[in-house]
């Protein structure tokens, strides 16, 4: 009798645990998706033209060279084309000769992720918007000075708005 009342004591224990983490991770869950912008692929392809939905979505890559951004020096602001999030200024923009535009800084610290991407049998940083979780390039390490990056971005992803 006493070992049946320990075993329901370690069960009802084991119970309370579970559900404790379960809350912590929906709280923490809550907490990093605040501001977030997420949608179903069928919406995406509602608001995007087929090739910022394969670049940003299908995190697929415009052919080199090819972006109208890429030879493109005007002044002014590049925000996330899937949700507007500010990305990068022209300030840090720079002529990298890679066929894509480059950036040695982004705009807003929070604004942007790094994720490690081994795909294509290479190991590469990934870029993403922090908010909506589009693609939107890759991240090198040979970048101009003060900060030794390169910022390689796809045209697709971006929208970009001069200032006057
Ligand atoms: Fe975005």
């Amino acid at each position: 009798m006493k070992i049946e009342l320990i075993w329901i004591f370690v069960i009802l224990l084991c119970l309370h645990c579970t559900t404790y983490e379960q809350d912590k991770n929906t709280k923490m869950m809550g907490d990093s998706s605040e501001n977030k912008i997420i949608k179903s692929n069928q919406e995406w392809k509602k608001l995007l033209t087929p090739m910022q939905y394969h670049v940003t979505r299908e995190k697929g890559t415009e052919i080199a060279f090819s972006g109208k951004y890429d030879n493109f020096f005007e002044k002014g602001n590049y925000y996330c084309v899937a949700c507007g999030s500010e990305l990068f200024s022209s300030d840090k923009k720079y002529n990298s000769g890679c066929g894509w535009p480059a950036f040695y800084d982004k705009a807003k610290k929070n604004n942007i992720k790094e994720y490690s991407d081994t795909s294509h049998g290479m190991v590469r940083t990934e870029v993403t918007c922090a908010r909506c979780g589009a693609h939107l390039g890759h991240l090198f390490n040979d970048g101009p000075k003060p900060t030794g990056l390169r910022y390689c971005i796809n045209s697709e992803a971006m929208r970009f708005c001069p200032v006057r």
